[in-house]
C-alpha cells in the first residue's frame, strides 16, 4: 500500500507523462541504427533544433524511406536551410519531414525537375496534391546527403502535427539507446532585482560545481537575499556516439516544492527565436557556452511550463533552503544538483550599476533613433525588456548598441544617400561590421530613391559599404574548346566577395539548364542526365549577378557525340 502511494505521488512528476502519440505508426527513415548527431529541442543559434539529427555513416547517398503512408505534401529545395527537402502528410494528421537530401527518388526527381525547368529555377517550393505522389510505408522516397546549411552528411528528420510544430519524434517511439545522464557542466546564480544579491554581490555569480560519486551534483553553498534566479549549462550523450546532444526536461524544486520546468516535448516555429532570451545571450556571445535560465523573465516560450514564481526564489533574511536542480534525458535517466541557500540580508560590495544612455528603450513601444543621415525603427516588442541603449552615428557608422540584448523581431536601419554621387549610389549597400577587423557583412539592402533600409535582427555596429567588383567564374572540370562525350557533369565554380551572389543563370545554345548550387563548395553543377543538351557542338553561358548588380558572364565552347 505504501509503495502505491508512494508511486502516486511521485510519479506525475518523475517520469515522462504518459503521451497518447502513437507508438508504432512511424518507422525509422533510415535502415541503419539510429545515432545522433544532434537531437530534439538542442540549442542552436538562433533557434531549438527541431528534429533529429541522424548520423548517415560519414556518407552520402543512404536509402530514406517514408515512415509511414502517406503522400509528398512539399518539397522545398533551397540554397541554405534545410537544402533539399520532402515533406510527407500521414493520413493520422501527422506531418514527417526529410532534410539536407542528396536527391529524391527517380519518380519524385523526375516531378521536380520538369517543374524546375518550367520555372528556370534550381531553388523552388511544391506542393504536390494527395494524388500527385502518393507513398507508403518504407518506400524509397529519397537519398541521404549534405545539402544546404549542413555541416557534413545526415539526415534531419521532423515530426510536425497538424500545426505545423515540430514534436520530439521520441515520443512516437523512435529509439535511442541511452543509459547515462545528463552531465552538467556549470552552475551559475543570479539576482533578478536592484535589492536581491548573491554571495555579496549583485553581479551573476559562476558557483563551484561538485561532482558526486553517484554522478549527482553539489554546489559550495551560498549567501542570498531578495529575489534570484539559477542558471546551467547541461548536456546529454547517448549510448552509440560520443558527442553530446541537449537534454529533454530541467526541473526545479525549492524546498520540495517544483518552481520551474522546461520540457522539450514540442513547440512552434515562430517561438524559436526565444531561445536568445532563454539562455543568458550576453554570456553566449561574449564565451560561445549557452547557461539555460532557470527563471521564466519575460520569455512567452511556450516549453517553459507555468510554475507557481516562474523559476524566482524571493529569499528572505535568517532562512535556510534547499533548492534542487532535476535534469533529465528522453530515457528518464537524471542527475540532480543540490544547492543549499542560507537567507542573509547584506550590503553589497562593490555593485554594479547599469550604464545609462539618453536612448531608453521600452520593450512593448515602437521607438524611432535619428541621427544624421540614418534612421532606425524599432517596434513595439522588438525586445523582451527595457533597457538603455547604445546609440552613435560618426560619419556612416552607426553603433547600435552591442549584440548582447536578444531581439524578438526584426528592426529596420534606413540611411539617406543622397549626399553620394549618383553613380555610386548603386554600388551601396548596408554591411555590418563584424569581427575584429570589422569586416563588412552584406545585410540584405533595399532601394527606394535615396533611401537604403535593411531589416535585421542583429544589434552591433553598421556602415555603408560599396562593391564595385564583379563575380569571378571559372570552369572546374572542363576547357573551352573540350570533347565532353564522356562527362556525367558540368562543374563551375563562383564567387564573389563583399556583397555576395544574388543570382546564377545558365544556358547551352540559348536554352536554359538546371545548374544546382552548392555555397558551400561555391560550385554550379549541370548534369548531363538531364537531356538538355543534344547538339555535337555547345556554346555554354552563364551570368552570374551580386547583390548590388555587379554582373559577369562566362562563356565556353564544348562538344559532346
Ligand atoms: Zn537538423
Amino acid at each position: 500500500m505504501r509503495l502505491i502511494l508512494f508511486f502516486f505521488l511521485v510519479s506525475p512528476i518523475f517520469t515522462n507523462a504518459q503521451n497518447n502519440y502513437p507508438q508504432d505508426y512511424f518507422n525509422p527513415p533510415l535502415e541503419i541504427p539510429l545515432i545522433l548527431a544532434g537531437n530534439f529541442g538542442e540549442l542552436r543559434s538562433n533557434h531549438f533544433h527541431s528534429g533529429l539529427d541522424i548520423k548517415t555513416q560519414q556518407r552520402e547517398g543512404l536509402k530514406v524511406l517514408a515512415c509511414a503512408d502517406g503522400f509528398v505534401s512539399r518539397i522545398k529545395i533551397a540554397h541554405f536551410g534545410y537544402g533539399k527537402a520532402l515533406y510527407i502528410t500521414h493520413p493520422n494528421g501527422y506531418t514527417t519531414v526529410y532534410g539536407h537530401l542528396q536527391k529524391f527518388s527517380p519518380e519524385i526527381e523526375a516531378y521536380i525537375k520538369k517543374q524546375q525547368y518550367e520555372k528556370e529555377s534550381f531553388e523552388i517550393e511544391l506542393f504536390p496534391s494527395a494524388e500527385t505522389l502518393p507513398v507508403t510505408k518504407g518506400s524509397l522516397v529519397a537519398y541521404s546527403g549534405n545539402t544546404g546549411g549542413s555541416g557534413g552528411p545526415h539526415l534531419h528528420f521532423e515530426i510536425r502535427d497538424k500545426e505545423e510544430r515540430p514534436m520530439n519524434p521520441m515520443l512516437f517511439g523512435i529509439d535511442i539507446k541511452d543509459t547515462s545522464k545528463p552531465t552538467v557542466s556549470a552552475v551559475y546564480a543570479y539576482t533578478l532585482d536592484e535589492n536581491a544579491s548573491v554571495n555579496k554581490s549583485n553581479s551573476k555569480q559562476k558557483l563551484r560545481l561538485i561532482p558526486l560519486k553517484s554522478g549527482d551534483y553539489t554546489t559550495e553553498s551560498i549567501e542570498a537575499f531578495g529575489n534570484i534566479g539559477f542558471g546551467i549549462e547541461t548536456n546529454d550523450r547517448q549510448d552509440l556516439a560520443a558527442n553530446s546532444n541537449g537534454v529533454y526536461n530541467i526541473q526545479t524544486f525549492l524546498n520540495g516544492n517544483q518552481n520551474f520546468e522546461v520540457d522539450f516535448s514540442v513547440f512552434s516555429f515562430d517561438e524559436s527565436s526565444c531561445i536568445n532570451q532563454f539562455i543568458d545571450y550576453e554570456h553566449y556571445i561574449s564565451n560561445r557556452q549557452r547557461i539555460q535560465k532557470l527563471f521564466k523573465k519575460s520569455n512567452p516560450l511556450s516549453i517553459l511550463k507555468p510554475s507557481l514564481n516562474e523559476g524566482v526564489l524571493t529569499i528572505e533574511d535568517s532562512t535556510a533552503s534547499v533548492y534542487k536542480i532535476r535534469v533529465s534525458d528522453f530515457k528518464n535517466n537524471a542527475s540532480f544538483v543540490t544547492i543549499n541557500i542560507k537567507g542573509n540580508k547584506t550590503t553589497i560590495s562593490n555593485p554594479k550599476v547599469e550604464k545609462t544612455t539618453p536612448y531608453y528603450i521600452t520593450a512593448n513601444q515602437s521607438t524611432n533613433l535619428k541621427s544624421g543621415n540614418v534612421s532606425v525603427d524599432f517596434y513595439p516588442e522588438t525586445f523582451y525588456e527595457n533597457f538603455y541603449m547604445d546609440f552613435n552615428v560618426n560619419n556612416d557608422t552607426l553603433t547600435l548598441h552591442k549584440d548582447i540584448v536578444p531581439t524578438r523581431k526584426n528592426f529596420t536601419i534606413s540611411y539617406d544617400i543622397s549626399n553620394y554621387k549618383d553613380p555610386d549610389k548603386d554600388k551601396l549597400f548596408i554591411a555590418r561590421l563584424v569581427g575584429y577587423k570589422k569586416y563588412p557583412l552584406y545585410s540584405f539592402t533595399k532601394r527606394a530613391g535615396n533611401i537604403l533600409s535593411t531589416s535585421t535582427k542583429t544589434l552591433g555596429t553598421y556602415a555603408l559599404a560599396t562593391d564595385t567588383v564583379k563575380p569571378t567564374i571559372s570552369a572546374l572540370n572542363f576547357k573551352d574548346g573540350q570533347w565532353l562525350s564522356n562527362f556525367r557533369f558540368l562543374k563551375v565554380k563562383i564567387n564573389d566577395t563583399l556583397s555576395g551572389i544574388s543570382n546564377y543563370r545558365a544556358t547551352v545554345n540559348g536554352k536554359w539548364i538546371l545548374m544546382e548550387y552548392d555555397y558551400k563548395t561555391k560550385t554550379l553543377t549541370y548534369d548531363f542526365n538531364d537531356d538538355i543538351v543534344t547538339d555535337t557542338k555547345n556554346d555554354f553561358k552563364l551570368i552570374v549577378t551580386d547583390n548590388v548588380g555587379n554582373s559577369a558572364t562566362f562563356e565556353a565552347t564544348f562538344f559532346r557525340k
